[in-house]
């Protein structure tokens, strides 16, 4: 008896079976992979209520 284990793509929420033959997975493709790796870098460069000015200390001394 062989149960296939199915999750949910986290980029298009299609269904997937889980297999090691699926090198993408949890993702349904190569497609979705990256384009989740996208959202996830975008995400770590704007931490919400932390916002990061660049602090030219040479126009501020003058
Ligand atoms: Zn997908």
């Amino acid at each position: 008896m062989t149960t296939i284990k199915k999750v949910n793509c986290p980029s298009c929420s299609k269904e997937l079976e889980w297999k090691e033959s699926n090198e993408y997975r949890p993702f349904c493709s190569e497609r979705c992979k990256l384009v989740d790796f996208g959202d996830w870098a975008m995400e770590r460069h704007s931490i919400p209520g932390e916002e990061i000015y660049p602090v030219d200390s040479q126009d501020q001394d003058q």
